[in-house]
């Protein structure tokens, strides 16, 4: 691609970074941004500066937040007993949007994945089962995907907290989840949380 502008590349060259952005998109971003009134770039640029700067993550149960504590962690109207597991904040965000649960989260932060190369210890396994155990738990959800690698997570937990004599469940199979948790509808999503089942009998139908 030939620029008649060293600015003009510069900015296409970073736009064209982002996942699933080629060159052509980010010129067609990039003119777009030029037609728009300066301000509107700046709103952009300083709404992305300011996430990628002042964003936190819970030091409870590591989802995005704007403070150490994020909203749902310090909110007294949740029940705090029942802990959902889930991958990202994706998750949470689709769960949340099921107006269907009322308990907590606890994101991992991705899964067990020794292809890739991430095992337990690069995941927020260690505060989970450390919460479980020194905490009033009286139930782990476990929402990740249905893929070998969320298996392959879940019952790892299991066995750390198995011993603890609390309840885990896991979410209907059978429904999009995981990596498809933030596409599956609300209805459906919402009535796998409600229809969830005994973690232990999930292992059977394997
Ligand atoms: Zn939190």
């Amino acid at each position: 691609m030939e620029f008649s502008s060293k600015l003009l590349e510069q900015a296409v060259n970073e736009m064209a970074q982002l996942p699933g952005i080629g060159k052509r998109t980010a010129l067609r971003l990039v003119l777009h941004l030029l037609r728009q009134p300066q301000e509107q770039t700046r709103f952009l640029t300083e709404a992305l500066t300011q996430m990628r700067e002042q964003m936190k993550f819970c030091t409870s149960c590591h989802t995005l937040s704007d403070v150490e504590v994020c909203s749902i962690c310090s909110n007294p109207a949740r029940n705090h007993h029942v802990i959902c597991v889930v991958e990202d904040v994706r998750d949470v965000m689709a769960i949340e949007n099921t107006q269907q649960f009322k308990g907590i989260y606890h994101v991992l932060g991705g899964k067990i994945s020794p292809i890739d190369g991430i095992g337990p210890s690069q995941l927020h396994i260690a505060s989970l089962v450390e919460k479980v155990k020194t905490t009033a738990v009286e139930e782990v959800i476990f929402a990740l995907s249905s893929t070998m690698e969320g298996d392959t997570t879940n019952f790892y937990i299991y066995k750390q907290i198995q011993d603890t004599g609390v309840k885990t469940s896991t979410i209907a199979r059978g429904i999009a989840v995981g990596d498809e948790l933030e596409y599956a509808d609300e209805v459906t999503l919402g009535r796998s949380i409600l229809h969830r089942i005994p973690f232990e009998n999930s292992l059977k139908n394997n």
